[in-house]
């Protein structure tokens, strides 16, 4: 077991700036998404700490000790990647033994007297029998030890390639966008085992995803990542709760925050519409601002001391346990969109005029430069 640091990484692709002075500290034992829109990044930062890619600058430490000069089979991390990289023509018992025959072969080659087993012999394969017997068991494809990866789902192609990391008991595992071959159904189950797979071996996981549900539910801190950057890190909620910036907030949450032009007055009053109100920027510097507000902060009709808007019901969306409601508020550029239960949404009925309110602690302020403000 290990943590795993990246200090100020830096690497470039030609000239296409692709991670730019990234430090992040991964603790031990920890389960830590990078999250993030297609090319921030994610994938190279990982192939880094994984020794398949080499920064331009920057060092990374697994186990507190500076791996930059280690070969990637030398790091003892387990890479497991989106496209399971299953050798065809394997069994997959084959498959799962590989790290382990491979390792003990080149090792045998260095030193062939010296180890726990002489390489080849029956006691060495009764050990490597033994361990794949043991993860797959653990993974529920013991069954499937004779098949080719051909023969198996996508589902039981994906344990697999799990199998086949935890066999040799890495100090951790990196994973790569490991469900996004999975269907939507599977993709859920698939959560709820790598999340219950982490907490059984307690190992450290760093798992890379564009999908902002698979790094809400899976992981003990996400780190967003955008353009070569990383935004902001913390406990999932937190995240959600406190975006440090206007682009954190847009990435996570769905649907997306609903976010209105606003302005933070000299008189602490904050401007929406040609309309002020006071106790909702106590403190935030005076300017050009975004208001924040996620769909289910919205109530629908007056609030007490509740900041609202009146609009027009354009679009209603019954998705069974929510309703998503649309309303079209006249100066705001798209409609503004508010979850609520299905029982009161039936009641909005396109057309209809609705009052929109919210109180002020679930309004984020956002300065001119789309940092978070502190109110
Ligand atoms: P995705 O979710 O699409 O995999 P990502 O966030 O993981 O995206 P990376 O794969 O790290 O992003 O790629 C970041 C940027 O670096 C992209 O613009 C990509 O085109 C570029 N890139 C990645 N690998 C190489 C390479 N070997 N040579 C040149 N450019 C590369």
């Amino acid at each position: 077991m290990a943590g795993i640091t990246a200090h100020e990484v830096t690497k470039s692709f030609g000239d296409t700036p692709v991670l730019d002075r990234v430090s992040v500290d991964i603790r031990d034992g920890e389960f830590l998404t990078l999250v993030g829109p297609s090319g921030c990044g994610k994938t190279t930062l990982l192939r880094i700490i994984a020794g398949l890619e080499s920064q331009d600058s920057g060092d990374v430490a697994i186990g507190g000790v500076n791996v930059d000069t280690l070969r990637p089979k030398d790091r003892d991390v387990a890479m497991v990647f989106q496209s399971y990289a299953l050798y065809p023509y394997m069994t997959v018992a084959q498959n799962v033994a590989l790290p382990l025959t491979m390792r003990r072969m080149s090792f045998a080659q260095r030193l062939p007297l010296v180890g726990r087993f002489v390489p080849g012999s029956r006691q060495a394969r009764a050990g490597i029998d033994a361990d794949v017997a043991a993860v797959s068991e653990a993974l529920g494809i013991k069954h499937l030890g004779g098949r080719r990866p051909a023969q198996l789902s996508g589902g039981q192609r994906q344990r697999v390639a799990l199998a086949r990391a935890m066999v040799r008991n890495p100090k951790a595992f990196l994973m790569d966008e490991p469900l996004s071959n999975l269907d939507a159904k599977l993709r859920v189950q698939a959560r709820a085992e790598i999340a219950e797979l982490h907490r059984k071996l307690g190992t450290t996981f760093v798992y890379v995803t564009h999908d902002q549900v698979e790094a809400m539910t899976m992981s003990d801190r996400v780190a967003v990542m955008l353009g070569g950057k990383l935004l902001q890190i913390g406990p999932p909620q937190q995240i959600y709760d406190s975006p440090a910036t206007l682009e954190v907030a847009r990435f996570v949450g769905t649907p997306e925050i609903n976010l209105l032009p606003a302005r933070v007055r000299d008189d602490n009053s904050l401007e929406i519409f040609g309309h002020r109100w006071f106790g909702f920027a106590e403190g935030a510097a005076a300017g050009e601002a975004t208001i924040g507000i996620r769909p289910e902060s919205w109530s629908i009709g007056g609030g007490h001391r509740a900041l609202s808007l009146t609009g027009v019901v354009q679009h209603r969306e019954m998705l069974g346990s929510e309703t998503l409601v649309h309303v079209r508020v006249a100066e705001a550029a798209k409609p503004i969109i508010a979850r609520v239960d299905p029982r009161t949404g039936a009641g909005f009925v396109i057309g209809a005029s609705v009052t929109l309110s919210v109180e002020s602690e679930h309004i984020l302020i956002f300065d001119r430069d789309g940092k978070r403000l502190a109110v």
